[in-house]
């Protein structure tokens, strides 16, 4: 998930209400300014432009992607590889980007990137092997997390169906993260992008109805209408306008950082009735956190883990200390609401 373009900041000790807000603002914006310095850097891809990359692709695409070898091609493709959409080009492209590293390898010159991307070595149809594994993790973690979380809260608890929706939408974004990893096309990197926006405004709506809706309903049903006019106004925008790298980035780091901020001013003023606070505090800071691995960018090590890689495989763990929260949470709520005990 490009983006996966997720909710980007960093935080720091909370030693009293109002300094820890300050500081993570600061540290917030901060990070906004890395983002976008970032978005640009990555867009440039030395390899691609490379004379002797593109005379390799014109001349492989000549030989060997039209008549009967292109035909010879198609029928010792691996089906596998035929159904993830490889190409007789996508294959010339592959070989010579390999044959460009090498050379750039042969003059001491660093690796460069690729058409946005660094070199990776496939692996069976797997375009980016480790970031589709650890997307595939996430996603089963995320599933495992939503069972226990339905096996362990009863159904009247005041979040169960909000959660489960999250939980959902969540699973949707691992499930295109996973085949974004696997095969990138345009149709796929969209989806990507998409689903991990979706999460984040998800993740807005769920922090609102948690921290405001249960005692205001009227308030996350608002929350909830402005969200959904916000998230069709920036797929619109990004498929009909322009799909801005720098802009989706931003829209993304400044939704996340909202979220990020209304948590922990969430967690600092329950820390004294809420026992499991801080497993939401650590959980929004560790998802923020560790998105700035992502700033690292360097290029493959052993041509399979990238940073976005290393991110990726970061956050499985989150995911049960998250789902711990909102056990804990929903166990809460529903005792509170039993005893008539006001929510907080
Ligand atoms: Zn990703």
């Amino acid at each position: 998930m490009p983006l996966r373009s997720l909710p980007r900041a960093n935080s720091t000790t909370m030693a009293s209400p109002l300094p820890p807000c300050t500081a993570v603002i600061y540290s917030a914006l901060a990070i906004v300014a890395l983002l976008l310095l970032s978005a640009t850097a990555v867009n440039a891809s030395q390899g691609d432009k490379e004379p002797v990359y593109q005379d390799c692709v014109t001349q492989c695409v000549r030989t060997n992607c039209t008549g009967a070898r292109l035909r010879g091609f198609q029928s010792t493709q691996a089906p596998y590889m035929a159904l993830t959409g490889w190409t007789c080009r996508d294959d010339c492209r592959y070989q010579c980007m390999w044959q460009t590293v090498g050379l750039y390898q042969a003059e001491g010159y660093s690796i460069p990137q690729f058409h946005g991307k660094w070199p990776f070595a496939r692996f069976l149809c797997f375009e980016e092997p480790a970031s589709a594994l650890a997307s595939l993790l996430n996603g089963l973690a995320c599933l495992l997390m939503l069972l226990r979380y339905r096996s362990s809260v009863p159904r009247q608890s005041p979040m169960y169906y909000t959660i489960t929706a999250f939980s959902l939408v969540s699973l949707n974004a691992w499930f295109w993260s996973t085949v974004f990893h696997t095969r990138d096309t345009y149709l796929t990197e969209k989806m990507d992008y998409f689903c991990a926006s979706a999460v984040i405004l998800y993740s807005i709506y769920l922090c609102c109805v948690r921290t405001l809706g249960l005692k205001r309903p009227g308030v996350s049903s608002m929350v909830g209408v402005l969200l959904i006019l916000a998230f069709t106004s920036h797929v619109s925008y990004l498929t009909f306008v322009s799909f801005d790298y720098g802009y989706n980035m931003a829209a993304n780091a400044t939704i996340g950082i909202v979220n990020l901020l209304w948590w922990l001013c969430w967690c600092w003023q329950n820390r004294r009735t809420l026992p499991y606070w801080w497993k939401c505090g650590v959980v929004v800071v560790l998802l923020h956190g560790l998105a700035l691995l992502e700033l690292l960018d360097f290029p493959p090590l052993f041509w399979v883990l990238d940073a976005h890689a290393v991110w990726h495989l970061s956050t499985v763990p989150v995911h049960f200390l998250f789902y711990s929260f909102l056990i804990d949470d929903s166990l809460h709520l529903l005792n509170t609401e039993k005893t008539g005990v006001k929510l907080e």
